[in-house]
């Protein structure tokens, strides 16, 4: 742990060293604050320092009154944690990462967040990602990329870049992103660290800026799996507030974590049409041998087909894309958005339209103009329509693959992170990118990435294991098992 004086690993650790007194939640938190404000890595875009303080002084008041932590009220007591920047917080400003949205400040605080404060979290500070969350390798953000942490001529993967780099970099100990296409997921395989991204409807929605409402997903980021459970499950739980929320109680992933799987019982599905060419070989070797890991434990591999990943990519980049064009109709700088100096001198409405809207940036852009072409009519039908026919398809590759198969695994993505500028010029390569976790978001299927090797370069890599809708307890067992057995080394 470069900045801090004592390395913890798990939330665990933290609150015993609480409690043995060899640190305070006022100190941490101020460590973490410096090494915020000390960092190049342009993870931050906004710090609560005040806030954050008066959190560590509450949590500090709750230690001594109750003379440990109160973990069963208070799970996360003292625990500094970031937070993706396309969540609101009451009184914070929220970017988005979008000049849009430079100084909004939201009058009220997202389910998720408020879930992690009254479990005694620190909101240390708002987190840097792609624009509006569009986006592979945080090179859209309107204030400028995230570095990877420990590559910083490379890109910590996207969106969430922030949410990623600030746990490997130590900047939190642990944040929250966002996964529509893969946001979580592909930025924790690039840096090293445990994202999780839920069951769609599993975690409230209200409060998270909308990109694709059909496909968005709040989910945690830790450098355990036990600490990606942890947060889940306080953020889990049915919100009346958000018509997708699963109208089911709150997740109890944590306690599986305290007992190893029945091997002999895992079947895990390996897709063949997750093995084709395009794989770099250091990401192949790694997953194999992590595969042959769980046959070692016990479990069955099962090879598997799911014959229409063919199809993942488009289908998302038109669902995804005609929800964006909709969703972000709304920032037109009369209700939501900035307006623009010399927009009081705009000719009409329209004129004041092209001001205002001028200021998203092209990615965003590309995407409002390709969704609205989408939606439009005469090509609705040949498009949206067409896409949402096909995703029902992609979903039925899974249910029927999970009626054979427990889990499925793979990789994350065929590649480590990539250098700065090497893709931002060429979308159609860098959509591509998400060709295994975009089938999850698809299909509402819970999924996560733990890290299972490095290249000749030191650079991670991540394993991809998904399961049937609602089963993020198999995810969590078998994920943490794997952490805790499985040598990681260079391949
Ligand atoms: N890279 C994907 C995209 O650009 C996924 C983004 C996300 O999950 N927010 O749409």
């Amino acid at each position: 742990m470069p900045n801090h004086s004592i390395p913890f690993r798990t939330i665990q650790e933290v609150h015993s060293a609480f409690e043995s007194q060899k640190l305070s939640p006022v100190e941490l938190t101020q460590e973490y604050l410096a090494a915020a404000k000390k960092s190049q890595l342009g993870a931050y875009l906004t710090l609560c320092d005040d806030l954050a303080l008066q959190q560590a002084r509450a949590a500090e008041s709750l230690i001594q009154k109750f003379g440990r932590v109160p973990r069963e009220e208070y799970p996360l007591l003292g625990i500094p944690m970031g937070i993706k920047d396309n969540l609101v917080m009451d009184g914070v400003r929220t970017t988005c990462a979008s000049k849009m949205l430079e100084n909004y400040v939201a009058p009220y605080t997202a389910t998720c967040v408020s879930r992690l404060e009254k479990a005694g979290a620190v909101t240390l500070g708002k987190l840097n990602l792609d624009e509006f969350a569009m986006g592979g390798s945080n090179e859209n953000s309107a204030f400028g990329p995230v570095r990877h942490p420990t590559h910083p001529d490379r890109v910590p993967g996207g969106s969430s870049g922030g949410s990623a780099a600030s746990v490997k970099a130590d900047l939190c100990f642990a944040s929250l992103g966002s996964d529509t296409g893969g946001s979580i997921r592909l930025p924790a395989s690039y840096c090293g660290v445990v994202g999780l991204k839920p069951t769609y409807g599993r975690i409230s929605r209200l409060g998270l800026v909308a990109f694709a409402s059909s496909l968005d997903q709040v989910g945690p980021f830790a450098k355990t799996v036990e600490d990606a459970a942890l947060l889940m499950d306080v953020m889990s739980g049915h919100d009346p507030q958000d018509s997708t929320s699963i109208p089911q109680g709150r997740l109890n992933s944590f306690a599986t974590t305290r007992t190893a799987p029945s091997w002999s019982q895992l079947r895990v599905g390996v897709p063949k049409e997750y093995f084709v060419g395009g794989l770099a070989p250091a990401v192949e070797r790694s997953i194999q041998n992590s595969l042959n890991w769980f046959q070692k434990q016990g479990a069955e591999l099962v090879p598997i087909s799911l014959p229409h990943t063919q199809y993942a990519v488009s289908v998302y980049y038109v669902v995804a894309v005609s929800e964006a064009s909709s969703n972000l109709a709304r920032y037109d700088g009369i209700r939501f958005g900035m307006r623009p100096a010399g927009s009081e001198q705009a000719k009409d409405l329209n004129d004041f339209y092209r001001k205002s809207r001028s200021l998203f940036g092209p990615e965003v852009k590309r995407r409002i103009i390709l969704g609205t072409f989408a939606l439009s009519s005469g090509y609705s039908e040949a498009y949206f329509h067409r896409a949402c026919q096909v995703r029902r398809k992609i979903v039925g590759d899974f249910t029927e693959a999970f009626t054979k198969v427990d889990l499925i695994i793979g990789p994350v993505a065929p590649t480590t992170a990539f250098k700065l500028g090497e893709k931002s010029s060429d979308p159609l390569t860098m959509y591509l990118n998400d060709i295994f976790t975009i089938p999850a978001n698809l299909a509402g299927l819970p999924a996560l990435s733990v890290p299972c090797g490095a290249d000749e370069e030191g650079l991670p890599i991540g394993l991809h294991l998904m399961a049937a809708p609602f089963q993020e307890d198999r995810l969590i067992s078998a994920a943490h098992a794997f952490q805790n057995g499985f040598e990681l080394g260079k391949v």
